[in-house]
């Protein structure tokens, strides 16, 4: 199109996004405002949120005390440097020390900057403290670690990859839920080993009980570092503020980013106290990670769902999600599975799903997949039965049109 054309047509083609890449499949709908497990739309229609923007709005749509929080912070202060002190830093990163295994906290703005400091901090740990040269890093086919080049090869997915050669180097990827695999992988190179609790992106498949045991006394007994990605389990959402407690395991890193900031774009990487002379002054950084008003965030969103003992509510309201699920679809042979943890469940089916989210939307439901056959369902923790209700009603319906 000339640029007189595109001109010309600027107030549609603005709203269907021709200046933006085309980097994401997008639903035509535009969504213009939230409140709780609610959204609605620029023509005023409503929808049941059970996407909370990928485990992002795992306290609803603009809560109270997080807004409060940053509204304060707002006229206080936005912004200053990462060379002055931040108390709201400072308090933020004690909230993640004292209700984790972890002993200090790096601030960054995203889930993929998370794991980049995880990565790098094995890295460094291992060359500049223990000064072994280990450097590679061991991770599981179907997982995701986010888009930057070094988390895209960590990820266990071709399709992430395609196009972006050369990849850095350091990265094996393994079959999940296989000790065998991993035992026969690790060597002298190892310096990590990086995995989910639940595989989100790939599927739904949470990480074995046996597994993951095996795979924390193996770091152990091999000095290898244990990383787990919580990005999309963490802060409350699987029934535990970090799904890692679960398993009875604690691992030496792990990173957060999602649900920390309630919608605030922030991420975080936390390790215990060996690690903490991997980093030294200088040594990592990030302009933004961290500022008054990210940190502000985490804070109200870190002391909501402490204090209000959400994730044991994300436990329950997840237990009957599920179980509602496995009744109501009892017998429909287009379901596979239901499965999940707290508040990531899916909903495997025989064939691709995409359709099936078209339709829910319809009827004011939002939804997602976790690959081309899985509904995955991520409602925030303060879900209330009578909305798992209407979720699982309309669910119900839909796949029942798909019996076989
Ligand atoms: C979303 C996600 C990431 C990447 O986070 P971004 O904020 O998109 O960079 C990494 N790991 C997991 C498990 C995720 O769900």
């Amino acid at each position: 199109m000339s640029k007189e054309a595109l001109n010309e047509a600027a107030a549609p083609a603005a709203a269907a996004g021709q200046s933006l890449f085309p980097t994401y499949a997008r639903y035509p709908l535009a969504l213009v405002k939230g409140e709780g497990s609610w959204l609605w739309d620029d023509k005023g229609n409503k929808y049941l949120d059970f996407m909370s923007g990928i485990a992002v709005t795992n306290l609803g749509h603009a809560p109270k005390q997080v807004k409060e929080a940053l509204v304060k912070q707002l006229d206080e202060l936005w912004h200053v440097s990462n060379l002055f002190q931040i108390p709201n830093q400072a308090d933020a990163a004690k909230l993640i020390t004292d209700n984790s295994c972890a002993d200090a906290v790096f601030f960054c703005n995203s889930g993929a900057e998370a794991n980049e400091a995880a990565i790098k901090l094995a890295r460094r740990y291992n060359q500049k403290v223990l000064n072994n040269g280990r450097y590679e890093v061991i991770t599981f086919q179907q997982s995701f670690h986010g888009r930057t080049l070094a988390t895209l090869t960590a990820t266990g997915q071709d399709k992430v990859k395609e196009g972006f050669a050369p990849l850095p180097e350091g990265f094996v990827t393994i079959p999940f839920n296989d000790l065998a695999a991993l035992k026969a992988t690790i060597s002298e190179r190892t310096a990590a080993v990086m995995l989910e609790m639940v595989q989100a992106e790939g599927g739904i498949h949470p990480v074995e009980a046996s597994f993951i045991a095996g795979v924390a006394a193996l770091c152990e007994e091999q000095g290898v570092l244990l990383i787990v990605d919580e990005i999309q389990t963490g802060i409350g959402r699987t029934g535990k503020l970090f799904a890692y407690e679960h398993f009875g395991i604690e691992p030496d890193i792990f990173t957060m980013a999602k649900g920390l900031g309630s919608g605030f774009p922030v991420g975080a990487m936390a390790a215990k106290e060996k690690l903490r002379e991997g980093f030294t002054a200088g040594s990592h950084g990030s302009t933004f990670g961290g500022t008054p008003i990210a940190t502000a965030a985490v804070k109200a969103t870190l002391e909501t769902i402490v204090g209000e003992r959400l994730s044991e509510r994300a436990a329950k309201q997840g237990q009957y999600l599920i179980a509602e699920l496995r009744e109501k679809l009892a017998g429909n042979d287009f379901v596979l599975d239901v499965r999940g943890l707290g508040l990531i469940v899916g909903i495997e089916c025989a064939e691709p799903i995409a359709d099936i989210l078209n339709e829910a939307q319809e009827r004011g439901l939002i939804a997602l997949s976790a690959g081309p056959n899985v509904i995955r369902l991520l409602p925030n923790l303060l879900v209330t039965d009578e909305e798992i209700d209407q979720a699982v009603a309309i669910l119900t319906e839909l796949l029942a049109a798909k019996r076989q």
